[in-house]
Formats: C-alpha cells, sequence, structure tokens
C-alpha cells in the first residue's frame, strides 16, 4: 500500500513530498546475478563498494588480483559470496559465483563508504554550491538511501506503507511512518479496539525522536503497530503520525475504538481532527507525575 500526498502540513509550510513507491525509485545497486559483466575490475570493485553500502553490509576482498576478484560478507556464517573472474578479452570481469543471500545483522560503521565514495556523490553539488554545509550533505545522502530502504521494503513486504516527509527547501530528511501489512492486519483481526501512543529519543547517531503506537492481543500482551521517527517531537509531528496511521489502518468508522498516552502536546488536537469519534485515556503513571508535584508523600500516592 502507497500513502498517497496529503498536501501541505501546518508546522512549518512545507509541502509534503513523502515518497510514493511507485515513482520509479528502483533498486540501484548495480549487483544483478551470476554472468553479469563489468568493463574492468575498477568498475566491478565499485559496484560492489555501492551494493554494501545500500545493503549495510561489510564485504571482505580475499582474492583480489589481475584476473580474480572474491569477496564474502564479513559477518560470521553469513553465506553470502560472490566470485568474479577476467575475461577472454584480459579486461573485463564476469560474475561465476553469487550467493545472494545474508543471514546477518546490518552494521553501524561502513567501512565502504569512505572519503573517495562520498566525493564521489556530493562532487557536483559542492562545485555548483562551495558553501553548502557538512551536514547537508550528510542529510542529502540519508534521504537519498532512504528512498532504496522503502523501495527495498515494499519488494520483500507487500502491503507495507512507508512514507517519508522531506523538507522542501533543504532537501533533507524531516519525518518517516512505517508500518508493516502483517502489523495492520494483526491489529484489525486480533487486537482489542486500543492503541497506546508512546514516545522516546533516540540516542544514535542521528538523534530524534521515535513515535510509536502499540495495541494489546488478547493475552492482555504488546502488539507493535507502527513507528514514526521525526526529528521533533511537536504538535505537528502527532498530527502527522495520526494522520498517516489513520490512512493505513482504515479502522470501520461505525467501531469504538480507545487512544491512551502521556498527555503529549498535540496528542489531542491529533485526535479530534483525525479520529473524532475515538476516546482518550491517559497513563495513571503520568497522571500521578503531575499530581505528586502537588501532593508528594507516600500518603497521597497511597490515596491515588
Ligand atoms: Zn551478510
Amino acid at each position: 500500500m502507497v500513502l498517497r500526498n496529503e498536501g501541505v502540513d501546518l508546522d512549518d509550510g512545507v509541502e509534503d513530498e513523502g515518497v510514493d513507491l511507485d515513482d520509479g525509485v528502483e533498486d540501484e545497486s548495480g549487483v544483478e546475478d551470476e554472468g553479469q559483466t563489468f568493463g574492468s575490475k575498477e568498475e566491478m570493485r565499485d559496484i560492489f563498494r555501492e551494493y554494501a553500502i545500500r545493503e549495510v553490509v561489510t564485504l571482505g576482498r580475499i582474492k583480489n588480483d589481475l584476473v580474480r576478484q572474491t569477496y564474502v560478507c564479513k559477518s560470521d556464517g553469513c553465506p553470502w559470496r560472490t566470485h568474479g573472474s577476467q575475461t577472454i578479452d584480459k579486461k573485463s570481469f564476469i560474475i561465476k559465483t553469487l550467493v545472494d543471500k545474508h543471514d546477518c545483522h546490518r552494521v553501524h560503521n561502513n567501512n565502504e563508504a569512505k572519503v573517495k565514495w562520498i566525493t564521489s556523490k556530493v562532487e557536483s553539488l559542492v562545485k555548483s554550491n562551495p558553501i553548502v554545509s557538512a551536514k547537508l550533505l550528510g542529510d542529502l545522502l540519508l534521504e537519498r538511501y532512504l528512498r532504496q530502504y522503502a523501495y527495498t521494503l515494499n519488494q520483500t513486504n507487500p502491503g507495507t506503507a512507508i512514507r517519508i516527509k522531506i523538507q522542501r527547501q533543504l532537501t533533507t530528511f524531516h519525518r518517516l511512518f512505517l508500518s508493516f501489512q502483517a502489523q495492520k492486519q494483526g491489529f484489525l483481526e486480533g487486537c482489542r479496539p486500543f492503541i497506546g501512543l508512546i514516545r522516546c529519543h533516540l540516542k544514535g547517531p542521528c538523534g530524534g525522536m521515535l513515535l510509536s503506537a502499540v495495541a494489546l492481543d488478547a493475552n492482555n500482551c504488546i502488539f507493535p503497530l507502527t513507528v514514526c521517527i521525526c526529528k521533533k517531537k511537536t504538535k505537528f509531528s502527532w498530527i502527522w503520525f495520526i494522520n498517516n496511521l489513520k490512512m493505513f489502518l482504515q479502522f470501520p468508522q461505525d467501531k469504538h475504538l480507545c487512544f491512551m498516552s502521556d498527555k503529549q502536546k498535540g496528542f489531542i488536537t491529533a485526535l479530534e481532527t483525525h479520529f473524532p469519534l475515538a476516546s482518550t485515556r491517559f497513563y495513571a503513571r503520568r497522571i500521578y507525575a503531575n499530581f505528586r508535584s502537588s501532593y508528594p508523600g507516600n500518603n497521597y500516592k497511597k490515596m491515588f
């Protein structure tokens, strides 16, 4: 499922430019199958470097000479492997074997993205705009590879809702909404009509906030429903998140739905706009935190 453009957001006047996965974004890693040929050894090496960066894996080059190129995935036990050799013209290379299957996890520090590679990606932009900041260049690269991530998710998980919002003026990442078809189906067919909204700070190198929606299944266990990554937790982030949630869930209007939150800024506004018939509850822990500031002490705690 592709979530369509919803028009203009209210927070910054930036027109929504969510990625439409039908817009021609394709797998650009360049690695195809056994029998694929490359004009030279260097071309083959560059294409597999691009592949490693897109797949977020680290490749080891166990044979790297004038006539052979053999790469393996460096993660322990991962079966991915390829071998290429020089063809009869003594210049081109051909993939002889390709075991295109990874059992490994993503790596967080990808050594393949070296200075030379980064330079090749941003050179033309820097030449046309010499005062462009390093942060903006980093955001541009991130946004570009997010699109590839969105495309891959949709290919491997049909029905996935992934929507990326880009700031038009800076063409940098703003927000991301993600939910899988299995999560939607599981919620509609097997969970109570209850959604809890929670948030936390992301401590990784990119920072930002994680907003998430969870449900309760028949055993009272938490059932993850969807996540949203945004730069800041604002009223407009919640409105955007709730709007995408509504579009994805297609929850029947004649059924009752209940939301619970910790009274985040913008939460009520978002619900009034997109789920006007839903009821709302607030986490007791949050209510008690406010209560305690006026009525401290164990006696009041017990009364609460
Ligand atoms: Zn691997």
